[in-house]
């Protein structure tokens, strides 16, 4: 029986392959053939580029801290947005943002295999961020051949790291850029609190070769360092934290946003081309007990180009 020859070729491979084969066929295998067919080549390097380039995100956790901190059994079905784990996402499979007590368990239930996971971005040690047991057995999962898993995070919440030959602690000073994967991150101070501490708290700017996006939870408005610091950024995945609902008069908003708050900064980022038309406005931390249930909360913001994430909810930009 003949091989399948798409199975044991490379896609480029097989593509060229096949190709050439049209080509001769047609009794067309001159010199020009030739040319066209690298012509193809070239198209077919370029698309594996573009692919290489695209970023994907999962949502692990779109909820506060007011939802369980465990995670419901795997063979339990979930609606979409029924259940809320604690904040948290990654991006292109190895940069976690976030590992809450839930986080294993997402990971589990939406199949991500986190020993591939390289480098934590933290956001802040609120418990609903900071589990040390999770992040130590993220950093075990990794193969002891490979270096240890990085732990990026403001040097006062790196205090509170667990002693690990397989953590290394990455100080994020705020405002200045490292270069980590595809991407140049840079940790921007938000207006939240851990009380008792010095520790800043952290939003994340990461800029990859087509796509930049801000994630900004927890934290209220932009401080004002942070907005000037964005001024010449433009932004195409924002992901806003969204604590609390349309309530007015909630006493959250001076670490929190409500709704109100992200419309009106969307509003400035649009007119100072910080956000464009097409930027995608994504909502996560979401409470339990200050928004309606999720599909309601689709059939509301969706319209007005608001996205309420959802636990398994991916992108791919
Ligand atoms: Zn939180
Ligand atoms: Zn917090």
């Amino acid at each position: 029986m003949a091989k399948d020859k798409s199975k044991t070729l490379g896609r480029r491979a097989f593509l060229a392959t096949t190709i050439g084969t049209a080509l001769l066929a047609d009794g067309l295998a001159t010199s020009s053939a030739y040319a066209e067919e690298s012509q193809q080549n070239k198209l077919v390097k370029a698309s594996e580029k573009l692919e290489a380039k695209k970023t994907g995100l999962l949502f692990l956790g779109t909820g506060a801290a007011d939802w369980p901190d465990n995670y419901p059994p795997i063979e339990r079905e979930l609606a979409r947005g029924e259940v809320r784990g604690l904040s948290s996402m990654l991006v292109n499979g190895h940069i976690l943002i976030d590992c809450g007590p839930t986080v294993l368990d997402a990971m589990k239930r939406y199949k991500v295999d986190f020993a591939s996971i390289t480098d934590l971005l933290l956001t802040h040690t609120h418990s609903d961020h900071f589990h040390q047991e999770t992040l130590l057995a993220i950093a075990d999962a990794r193969d002891a051949k490979l270096e240890p898993l990085r732990l990026w995070a403001h040097p006062e919440a790196l205090k509170l790291a667990p002693k690990s030959s397989r953590i290394e602690k990455c100080p994020v000073e705020i405002g200045a850029t490292f270069r980590l994967h595809e991407f140049d991150i840079t940790g921007l101070e938000s207006n939240h609190l851990v009380k008792h501490t010095q520790e800043k708290c952290l939003y994340y700017l990461l800029e990859g070769a087509t796509k930049t996006l801000l994630y900004a939870t927890d934290g209220s408005w932009l401080l004002k360092k942070t907005w000037e610091y964005l001024q010449k950024k433009s932004v195409d995945v924002l992901i806003w934290d969204a604590t609390i609902g349309e309530q007015a008069g909630d006493y959250r908003i001076f670490e929190h946003n409500d709704l109100a708050m992200i419309r009106h900064m969307n509003q400035t980022l649009k007119n100072r081309n910080i956000i464009k038309p097409d930027t995608k406005i994504i909502l996560t931390h979401m409470a339990r007990t200050l928004h309606p249930p999720h599909n309601q909360l689709e059939e509301k913001l969706l319209p007005e180009g608001l996205i309420p994430a959802y636990d398994g909810m991916s992108l791919v930009l």
